[in-house]
């Protein structure tokens, strides 16, 4: 098979692939869906594109994958080879998520992160969500 794409190329694809409509990000949607929210999807115009949108609440989250941005957990860690190209793409791709939420904050958005590792247990996942998304609201109301 002949590959016309670049190997950069490639892994900016393939990043997409893992994290756009599919696995993780599918979840949260459907999870928010059944709770009851609305939400914008990809808003190019925020800064890190974020994967979910809560216009009116001003509050945005990002699905990300444990491998691609580096988590902190056993399914973020670098692979053993080829360790010189892959620990400072990593690390770029962690200080971009890091800009990209000091930015939307700056501009008085609410930022939540849903790692893949916390997709699995759906009960604990949506008690995070509605505390993210609700959590203001039950402030106000006290
Ligand atoms: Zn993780």
């Amino acid at each position: 098979m002949t590959d016309r794409v670049s190997p950069e190329r490639r892994s900016k694809i393939m990043s997409r692939v893992r994290t756009k409509d599919t696995g993780p990000e599918m979840v949260v949607r459907k999870l928010l869906h059944r709770l009851g929210y609305r939400y914008r999807l990809h808003r190019r115009d925020l800064a890190g594109c974020p994967d979910i949108v809560f216009s009116s609440r001003r509050k945005v989250i990002f699905v990300h994958g444990c491998f691609w941005h580096a988590h902190h957990c056993r399914y973020g860690r670098a692979p053993r080879s080829r360790q010189e190209y892959w620990l400072p793409k990593l690390r770029r791709n962690r200080e971009r998520d890091a800009e990209n939420i000091a930015r939307l904050r700056a501009l008085g958005w609410d930022v939540l992160t849903v790692w893949q590792c916390q997709t699995g247990d759906k009960e604990a996942l949506g008690a995070m969500l509605t505390a993210f998304l609700d959590g203001e609201v039950i402030r106000r109301a006290r």
